[in-house]
């Protein structure tokens, strides 16, 4: 801003710039600022830690206009925070970037990080410099993500049990949210919908492929898969039939899909219409008559059995479409109409003159659902095997908040399987990787030389927050937990040793099907490692227009 700026020039006559007012400016410096903002990232951690885990809590979140959310998810909590102060706005930013990479771990990559800054504090405390710490915790990082990977299993391996495998993830994710009552459908859905549009070959899987559409009405148990598209939209006319079949003797309902209007174009005159006759408005009335027999038999020639239109279409034409026995659906966005092209294999058709037979899309049948006693309709296109596919996730609920906490907990464990599809290592969960990332961080503590060594040894401390924290959360004693850990894990080597959230009466997590995928958790310690250097590198912290009183 060079509004109060003013040129000026030396006794040399060198111009110089004064901006005024930079006394206004609010400023933090030297340790007094990591400090402050150590402790501002913690308290954003506390209100976090407690949502960890298969038995953490969730929250209720209320926005400035009353909307009520519930959740347990890290990176919504956060998300919806009005936080004021920056560096706790850089942990939001952090959750989120968990969240658009990997999808899952919101809460804990916050939890890890916060763990290191508050180690990292202890060290300035004793007068290590700050880049030193970071640097210390970057080396540290390597050996630990080098040993999370030496102690991953890979679970393709075996690939009858690949499938369950899925499952068991899955339904580890689900653990910790409100759909945990419905566990085994919700993880069924999200296996089933990643196995619907994965490409096996490639170990990719198009994300877009997989809607997830939710509905209040019902309960969590009613919700289901859905083999195709399904909108939020009914046909145009009462009358029409509420399901289309395919025609005799075809194997496949022929789907329209169109973006442009039922609306005859305006007559070409460059003067103003006028109407001061009956006659007149007859004629017109005629013409705009011609101009939707001649859009509908576009259609009826194509051969298409129903319609879909991007746009909006008038009593008139609808009247003509129900007498023409081609049930239409209008106002469908583009992105549902991406869709259905997708999950039909038709064409957008964007004139009616290029629709042909060949641009029409197939499906298995396009259907109405209705809810209750609402009389709330959807639509469903149906895709028969030979489809390419596209699902649906249609889940129910008994109200917006459970409907949502539900949308964004099957997309967790959408993730997850997807992440697995993408690579099939996975790591112990209830914190069993991390203790063992936190014995060979320590070990390898011993062996660096100088100020390392302390960077190592609180490395290995805030790993263990995690154990810990999941620990406390179940009602355990967490320091007790964590060395019984420790020492079983030492003992026996393996890494499969975790904190028994549910007090199943084991703490081993592979008997428990416990799993995180590997590049979630390897993900989990970069993202916090980086975030903390990140933060310990802030020196300064200059807070524009604000009035320093
Ligand atoms: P995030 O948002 O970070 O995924 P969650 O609340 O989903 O947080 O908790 C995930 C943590 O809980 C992981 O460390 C996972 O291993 C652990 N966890 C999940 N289910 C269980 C279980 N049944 N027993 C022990 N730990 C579990």
């Amino acid at each position: 801003d060079l509004s109060n700026a003013i040129v000026a020039q030396d006794e040399m006559g060198r111009p110089f710039i004064i901006v005024r007012d930079q006394g206004n400016k609010q400023r933090q410096h030297g340790l007094e600022a990591k400090k402050s903002h150590i402790l501002a990232a913690r308290s954003v951690a506390s209100i976090i830690k407690t949502s960890l885990g298969p038995r953490g809590l969730d929250k209720i979140l209320i926005s400035p206009d009353g909307e009520i959310t519930i959740t347990n998810d890290g990176a919504t909590i956060l998300s919806q925070m009005e936080l004021e102060n920056e560096v706790a706005k850089l942990l939001v930013q952090l959750s989120k970037s968990q969240d658009d990479e990997i999808g899952d771990g919101t809460t804990g990559v916050v939890v890890l990080a916060s763990a290191l800054l508050d180690q990292a504090l202890e060290l300035i405390e004793k007068g290590i410099h700050p880049i030193k710490i970071a640097n210390g915790f970057d080396e540290a990082a390597k050996v630990a993500i080098r040993k999370l990977e030496g102690s991953t299993d890979d679970v393709a391996l075996n690939k009858s049990e690949f499938h369950e495998y899925l499952f068991k993830a899955a339904k580890t994710s689900l653990g910790s949210k409100i759909v945990s009552k419905t566990h085994d459908k919700f993880a069924n859905m999200a296996v089933d919908a990643v196995t619907a549009v994965m490409d096996e070959e490639r170990k990719d899987v198009q994300f877009d492929l997989i809607k997830l559409e939710g509905r209040v009405g019902g309960s969590l148990e009613e919700s289901s898969l859905i083999n195709g598209v399904i909108i939020d939209k009914d046909f145009s006319h009462p009358q029409m039939p509420k399901q289309v079949l395919p025609k005799e003797g075809e194997t496949g309902v022929k789907v329209a899909i169109l973006t442009c209007p039922f609306e005859p174009p305006k007559p070409k005159t460059k003067h103003k219409l006028d109407i001061s006759s009956v006659e007149e408005y007859q004629k017109l009335q005629n013409y705009e008559q011609d101009k939707f027999k001649e859009m509908i038999q576009y259609v009826k020639d194509s051969g298409a059995d129903v319609v879909i239109c991007q746009w909006g279409f008038d009593d008139e034409a609808n009247h003509l479409l129900l007498q023409n026995k081609l049930p239409a659906v209008r106002w469908v966005g583009g992105q549902e109409l991406e869709l259905i092209a997708i999950a039909t294999e038709g064409r957008i058709v964007p004139r009616f003159q290029d629709l042909s037979k060949e641009k029409l899309g197939t499906c298995k049948r396009v259907y109405e659902v209705e809810f209750g006693t609402t009389r709330d309709r959807m639509l469903v296109v149906e895709q028969g095997a030979t489809n390419s596919k596209t699902v649906t996730c249609f889940i129910r609920g008994s109200n917006k908040m459970i409907v949502d906490e539900a949308k964004r907990a099957l997309h967790d464990s959408l993730c997850v399987v997807r992440n697995l599809v993408k690579d099939s290592r996975v790591v112990y969960g209830g914190g069993a990787a991390e203790v063992t990332m936190s014995i060979a961080v320590s070990e390898e503590a011993d062996r660096q030389k100088g100020i390392d060594q302390y960077a190592f040894r609180a490395f290995a401390q805030a790993l263990d927050t995690i154990p810990m924290t999941l620990a406390e959360n179940s009602g355990l004693d967490p320091i007790e937990t964590l060395t019984t850990l420790k020492s079983k894990q030492i003992k026996e080597h393996t890494s499969v040793f975790g904190v028994d959230c549910l007090g199943k009466g084991s703490n081993n997590m592979k008997e428990l099907f416990v799993v995180d995928p590997f590049i979630g958790k390897k993900q989990q310690i970069l993202l916090a490692t980086q975030l903390c250097r990140m933060i310990l590198k802030i020196d300064n912290v200059i807070i524009s227009g604000k009035d320093a009183y």
